[in-house]
């Protein structure tokens, strides 16, 4: 690290699990970029002062924000890039020449580009979407954009799923959506691709999201978790002979969007 070394962050709370760090601060070793990322741990209630800090700091030139700061965040970015503000839900933010504010959101896009370079493909298929959360809403909306046929959308608070499937009809109004709690009865093997989108599998004891047992054999099981890489959800995929896609590639190919909009390669 020299003195004209650039700084970047990762927001969380808690921050154990992050994976941003090591991947960015790798990514700026193999470019050959005078950067770094590290983990920055801030819980809810210290949000606004610690970005208000980090703002004085003329090195630090922009982090990746994550659970559970992705909605407030955006209340204190001076400019939201068009998927955060459709989402709102932020989870890069950079700071301008003039110290501005500039938040973004790559996490669907990130999803689908990373979905479809491991050759699965989205048109016309029939998607089950566990959650709708801050990753599941980007998620949600990215995969309107790509001609799919039906999504189911499955959560505990049912609220926020009627709030998703508003979101998506703005962006496709030709999607058939069914919003169902996860504590009701739902099908699962009507659909080709179930996403676990939830928190579920991050620890060691959670429940499983769902039963794969009750999904189609031509199925693709597709987790978002990144750490542990195979969780229990995608090792009964696995067990049971689905296709899986793991939660890795949604990062993975963030990599790329992350770079232009840092204007860094
Ligand atoms: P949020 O806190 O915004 O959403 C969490 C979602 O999980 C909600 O739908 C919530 O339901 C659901 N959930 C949490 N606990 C339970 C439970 N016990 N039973 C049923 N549902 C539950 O988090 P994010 O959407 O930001 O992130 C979700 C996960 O995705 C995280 O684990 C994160 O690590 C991972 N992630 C992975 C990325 C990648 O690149 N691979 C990128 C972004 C996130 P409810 O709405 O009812 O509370």
């Amino acid at each position: 690290m020299l003195g004209s070394t650039k700084i970047y962050g990762c927001l969380a709370d808690p921050i154990d699990h992050v994976k941003a760090p090591t991947i960015f601060t790798s990514i700026f070793k193999e470019k050959n970029i005078n950067a770094v990322m590290i983990p920055i741990h801030v819980d809810k209630d210290n949000l606004e002062n610690v970005i208000a800090s980090l703002k004085k700091i003329k090195n630090f030139e922009g982090m990746t924000v994550t659970i559970p700061h992705k909605t407030s965040v955006t209340n204190l970015c001076d400019y939201l890039e068009p998927d955060a503000q459709f989402t709102q839900s932020v989870n890069w933010i950079k700071f301008d020449k003039n110290r501005k504010l500039i938040g973004n959101n790559f996490d669907g896009q990130g999803f689908v580009t990373g979905f479809k370079s491991q050759n699965f493909v989205l048109k016309n298929k029939k998607i089950c979407l566990f959650g709708a959360g801050g990753a599941a809403v980007s998620i949600a909306c990215s995969l309107a954009r790509e001609q799919i046929k039906f999504i189911k959308i499955i959560n505990r608070d049912l609220q926020k799923a009627i709030i998703l499937k508003k979101k998506i009809n703005l962006i496709n109004k030709d999607i058939d959506i069914e919003i169902t709690n996860h504590k009701d009865n739902y099908l699962l093997s009507d659909c080709d691709i179930v996403i676990n989108a939830t928190s579920l599998g991050l620890h060691k004891n959670d429940k499983l999201p769902f039963d794969v047992n009750e999904t189609k054999h031509q199925s693709v099981i597709a987790d978002i978790i990144m750490q542990p890489v195979e969780t229990e959800l995608l090792k009964q995929a696995k067990n049971l002979c689905r296709s899986v896609h793991y939660g890795k590639y949604m990062i993975e190919s963030q990599i790329d969007l992350v770079g232009n909009f840092l204007d860094l390669w």
